[in-house]
């Protein structure tokens, strides 16, 4: 006898509500299957997520590194199966650091939950703490006394709020690293939002004893006063490294040089930073909110599958073979992901 519980597949079954109909059991709630601007943006996130990943496997094979080979055929296959049943699309996200699709849902979520506490901070500013680029081969090195140096800055500050003898820094940052093609370095860097004038200031002025001359420079170190606090949390959400954004098409006609993804770099970067938060707040916690809702299962009977086809960059109703958003990529974006993708080493 199949219970409710382990029907988690598709199957057809003698049932006494529903007759000798296909039926399935999906989980959450889903997307809005009608939402039309959605459906070409996941296409077109889908389609960029796939060339990118195929280029890491190739990247990390080179390389012999592959124990995250794995993870990158998880994101190529996020979502590349949805069922579509009372106007609501389900399937499975990958979660994965590479994942355009899973990254600006991740996106949305952290703007939800950090707005409403940044739009309480008297006098919000901008902070970004550098160091020197180093190699690949320091880049571990030099990301671990960043944390550690932010770390150390932190706890002296606290510890002195505590004897109250000064104030705890309170804000928001984010870890992100580029590569630089030319100089064949990494620039891993926090950008910080700080809830006042103080803790900008005291980051800046501590980051620079700590790291003397030598290892950054008070030049690097950028600081702003906030005025569009939606817009700076968009911002340093957006996680990861600057040569993975979306090959911006747009802007492309007034840059000299196309933008490129350099896989084997964004290997080293996505293999740095894994298991380091990308987003930590300090100084604050979020407020608490009830417990999540534990996910919830729909038996449907009622269904069309959708399989993501890579060469036509769409869902393809799987037993009709219509396509299922109608995306089509614009030739710029085409042109980047077949000739954008830099597979040499870096
Ligand atoms: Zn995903």
């Amino acid at each position: 006898m199949v219970g409710f519980n382990t029907l988690v597949q598709s199957g057809t079954t003698e049932n006494q509500l529903f007759g000798n109909q296909p039926q399935k059991v999906v989980y959450g709630s889903g997307a809005d299957a009608n939402y039309k601007a959605l459906l070409l943006k996941w296409a077109k996130r889908k389609m960029i997520t796939q060339k990118v990943a195929l280029a890491l496997i190739d990247a990390t094979r080179k390389k012999g590194a592959t124990d995250r080979i794995p993870s990158y055929w998880n994101s190529y296959y996020c979502l590349s199966n949805m069922t579509v049943a009372n106007g609501r699309m389900y399937g499975s996200y990958c979660k994965t650091r590479c994942c355009t699709i899973c990254l600006a849902i991740r996106k949305a979520e952290m703007i939800n939950k950090y707005l409403p506490v940044l739009k309480q901070w008297s006098d919000p500013h901008f902070v970004t703490l550098t160091v020197k680029a180093p190699k690949h081969h320091r880049l571990k090195f030099i990301a671990d006394g960043m944390h550690r140096a932010f770390r150390q800055i932190r706890e002296k500050h606290k510890k002195r709020e505590q004897r109250g003898t000064g104030k705890k820094l309170i804000g928001l940052r984010s870890l992100e690293c580029n590569f630089n093609p030319k100089t064949h370095t990494y620039n891993p860097h926090f950008h910080i939002i700080t809830q006042d004038r103080y803790t900008a200031t005291t980051l800046q002025n501590e980051w620079l004893n700590k790291w003397t001359m030598k290892f950054t420079h008070p030049v690097a170190q950028h600081m702003t006063r906030i005025d569009n606090r939606e817009k700076v949390l968009i911002e340093i959400v957006k996680y990861g490294s600057k040569i993975f954004t979306e090959p911006d098409v747009k802007n492309k006609r007034n840059s000299k040089v196309p933008p490129t993804i350099y896989a084997d770099a964004l290997d080293n970067i996505l293999n740095e930073f894994s298991g380091r938060r990308l987003l930590q707040s300090f100084g604050f916690h979020l407020p608490k909110v009830q417990a999540k809702p534990k996910p919830t299962q729909t038996l449907i009977t009622n269904f069309q599958d959708m399989a993501f086809d890579a060469y036509t960059h769409d869902w393809i109703n799987t037993e009709s073979g219509k396509a299922f958003t109608g995306y089509r990529p614009p030739p710029m974006l085409n042109y980047l992901l077949q000739n954008g993708i830099d597979l040499e080493k870096s």
